[in-house]
């Protein structure tokens, strides 16, 4: 099979032919249809996972198909659609894994980093961590799902959005446009904060009915009409750098334990949203030959 495996920090990506690999115990063997790319493989090249293990076939946004069970696997059944995700495994028996953050499991593995990812032909997965698809998904376009779409999905589960409840998304990139679509069709009033004027047209396609250019407006006085209306009247001062913010609260959401991570639950339930068309755009490549 043919792989793009990453031998160290800083090196280029090099294609390379491997056996096709034999899935142990616990494992299924996935024949890759799609995987996407996510800035994780920028971290990865830059050296940030000192846990990372090189050579490394990067790779977390996996969609394909059950080719071969290992000993002991009953399923999913071979012939299957999955995905599978940034959480390779976890010992599914510490304090985390039980409760269910299984993310933040001291002996996890993630895929591409720890152990071999998607940018190949063959994939070797944990059976228990991957998803089965429903029928329909374009696997190109539902790959990303298993990393943007699950983390977008996530942060609006845990901030209970409602039908009126208003989202305001920091940028509409990989992450930014998914929790976009999603959160308008929720029922949400989604407003999107950009750099720049261009944006806005993009944000309106993605459902925002307000867009924020920061770099001439105030975010803050634009999304809280009553603060803008006291602005307009006296002057009050506002709360510039949203982003610095936002980045403070959730600081102290996490120091104060306000923190749910469920990523079985989360990659099913984005799944189950492909056939409604919430899905990314994505440009195509095939696997290069050298
Ligand atoms: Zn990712
Ligand atoms: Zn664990």
């Amino acid at each position: 099979m043919r792989v793009a495996e990453l031998s160290g920090v800083g090196a280029p990506l090099s294609v390379a032919e491997r056996p096709v690999p034999e899935p142990g115990p616990g494992e299924i063997l996935v024949k890759v249809t799609a995987c996407g790319m996510c800035y994780s493989e920028v971290n990865l090249l830059n050296g940030e996972y000192p846990f990372a293990r090189f050579p490394v076939v990067p790779g977390h946004e996996i969609t394909g198909v059950v080719a071969a069970l290992g000993p002991g696997v009953e399923w999913p059944a071979a012939g299957t659609a999955v995905g599978t995700q940034f959480l390779y495994s976890s010992c599914g028996q510490c304090d985390y894994c039980v409760r269910g953050d299984q993310i933040l499991c001291l002996s996890k593995k993630i895929t591409g980093i720890g152990a071999d990812g998607g940018y190949g032909e063959d994939f070797i997965g944990r059976a228990g961590f991957v998803t089965p698809l429903p029928d329909g998904l374009d696997p190109v376009a539902g790959a990303p799902l298993m990393c943007a779409g699950i983390t977008a999905f996530n942060g609006l589960r845990q901030a209970r959005i409602r039908p009126g409840t208003r989202v305001a998304v920091l940028g509409a990139g990989g992450v930014g446009a998914i929790a976009a679509r999603f959160a308008a069709a929720m029922g949400a009033r989604v407003a999107i904060l950009g750099r720049s004027r261009d944006g806005e047209a993009r944000a309106k396609a993605l459902g925002a009915e307000l867009y924020v250019a920061t770099g001439d407006t105030d975010p803050a006085g634009a999304l809280d009409p009553a603060a803008r209306g006291r602005e307009q009247a006296g002057g009050v001062a506002q709360e510039r750098g949203l982003a610095r913010a936002v980045a403070a609260h959730q600081r102290d959401a996490l120091a104060g334990g306000e923190r749910q991570i469920h990523p079985a639950q989360d990659r099913r339930s984005v799944a189950q949203l492909v056939p409604h068309a919430l899905h990314p755009q994505c440009d195509r490549d095939a696997l290069p030959t050298s």
